[in-house]
């Protein structure tokens, strides 16, 4: 099709009739900047773009996009955008919440209320006041409604499990244009497929959770040159094979390109890192950590520090960045495998390659838990390149893959969905065992596929 295919002109006419200015078509001022997700590597191009400021003009645009034989996608900041990327969004309105965020802690009954594209940085800010903080991941700009409803892995992940169980009730706009609450009580075929189909199944205006009663924590990071990657990597890996529900840790190879952006002690380095928090006390966490520490780390930041600086932990990018990524699940990691991550770690073109430490709570599926619960396997494999230019593209894709090709004797057949980030993947391997349901219960509130999702059903 093209821009002057009749058709094409009629859906745009209906779309702007009703919504006016508030949608932005291609070549109208302002689409492309507007339709540039978190991910810039990814190059999205949705036939519209509108941004709604409430849940009332939420309803407005499903209904008019609805009417206009359009298709939508709820996205919050694009960091999954190249998920999505597997998707056709030339028929699609991309809903863009970034201009619905907000955070309201009742400290009493320790939860949170969100709005549908707050970020994880939102929450935790408000909720530091109250010596309160919550399961957010790595990186303080990931959207809550994104990352929580399809998992969510943070460094409190062994002892409280996937973010995931932490919702207690949603708000969200259906592909009928109905405003509905979901939870244990109401609408609760709905709220048990949201949590894990996500943005499938409508858009989330809000959503309140269950904060946890930490006002600090013991965590940080050890950091070696990569010239010591063997031995530490055989030494975490020993580590974590008896650690505690207590510890949750990451390990990572990481290859940075001199740049006068990065502290000193990056740039232009390879290095090993090893970070994470310890629900214990100063004692107990020092001597869990004392076998690690015996390896004379470059840097050792491992301290009590407020809760709400956990978030900076993992030292992940400040703002938009152009990535590749894939990941496997292990059920091991027996010195073989360690091998075979070393190798991951120094494939060319490899920005980091990372094993974050699994099992624990995250492994058991509450009874209360909705589609997405639990995560089987020992260890998740997470290799990542940078995509400086459209054309490094290619070989930074076959880095990543390369990387955990490697590990293929370990890996397990589930998959993070948090961490699926590629059109190719198989999400059944993300559903755990739900995506039969799933389909059904889409069919049922999506009959005509109205919502297209970094997850497609
Ligand atoms: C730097 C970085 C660090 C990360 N760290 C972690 C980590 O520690 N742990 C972890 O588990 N994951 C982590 N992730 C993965 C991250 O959780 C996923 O990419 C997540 O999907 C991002 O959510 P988002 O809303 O920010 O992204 P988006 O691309 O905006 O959204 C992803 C999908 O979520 C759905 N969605 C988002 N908002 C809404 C909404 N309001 N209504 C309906 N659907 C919605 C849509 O289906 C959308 O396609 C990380 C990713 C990056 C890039």
């Amino acid at each position: 099709m093209t821009l002057s295919d009749p058709m094409i002109d009629t859906r745009a006419t209906s779309l702007r009739d009703a919504l006016g200015d508030r949608v932005l078509l291609a070549g109208d001022p302002g689409y492309d900047a507007a339709r540039m997700p978190w991910n810039v590597a990814v190059d999205q191009r949705p036939f519209a773009v509108t941004g709604p400021q409430t849940a009332e003009e939420v309803v407005e645009v499903v209904r008019a996009a609805a009417a206009s034989g359009l298709r939508v996608a709820p996205q919050s900041t694009g960091h999954a955008a190249a998920a999505l990327a597997g998707t056709d969004l030339t028929d699609v309105v991309l809903v863009s919440l970034t201009g619905m965020r907000g955070v309201t802690v009742d400290p009493v009954a320790r939860t949170a209320r969100v709005l549908g594209g707050s970020l994880w940085n939102d929450v935790i800010e408000a909720a530091a006041p109250h010596g309160l903080t919550a399961l957010h991941g790595s990186a303080g700009d990931v959207s809550v409604a994104g990352y929580t409803l399809s998992g969510g892995l943070s460094f409190y992940a062994r002892t409280h499990g996937l973010a995931i169980n932490t919702v207690r009730a949603v708000q969200i706009v259906t592909a009928d244009g109905s405003l509905l609450r979901a939870s244990a009580d109401e609408n609760a075929e709905l709220f048990w497929a949201v949590r894990g189909g996500s943005g499938a199944f409508g858009v989330i205006v809000s959503l309140e959770l269950d904060l946890l009663p930490y006002a600090d924590v013991f965590a940080g990071m050890l950091l070696w040159d990569a010239s010591r990657a063997a031995e530490v990597a055989h030494a975490w890996a020993a580590w974590t094979a008896s650690a505690p529900e207590s510890a949750t840790t990451t390990l990572r190879i990481m290859n940075f390109p001199p740049m006068p952006e990065l502290p000193p002690f990056l740039s232009g380095r390879s290095v090993v890192v090893l970070d994470g928090a310890i629900l214990e006390t100063d004692a107990a966490a020092s001597a869990l950590l004392e076998p690690l520490r015996a390896l004379a780390p470059e840097m050792d930041t491992f301290a009590r520090i407020p809760a709400a600086g956990l978030v900076a932990v993992h030292m992940d990018p400040p703002g938009p960045t152009p990535a590749v990524t894939a990941q496997s699940v292990l059920a091991e990691l027996p010195s073989e495998a360690v091998e075979a991550f070393l190798a991951a770690g120094a494939v060319p073109g490899m920005f980091f390659a990372e094993l974050r430490h699994l099992g624990g709570a995250i492994a058991r599926r509450p009874d209360h838990a909705g589609a997405v619960g639990s995560v089987a396997g020992a260890y998740l494999a997470h290799t990542v390149a940078v995509v400086p230019v459209p054309e490094a593209m290619a070989g930074a894709d076959a880095a990543v893959l390369a990387g955990l090709a490697a590990l293929e004797a370990w890996q397990t057949d589930e998959l993070l969905l948090t961490f699926i980030d590629r059109g190719d993947v198989d999400r059944d391997a993300g559903l755990g065992g739900a995506a039969t349901r799933l389909r059904e219960l889409k069919r049922r509130f999506d009959p005509n596929d109205t919502f297209a999702a970094a997850h497609a059903l």
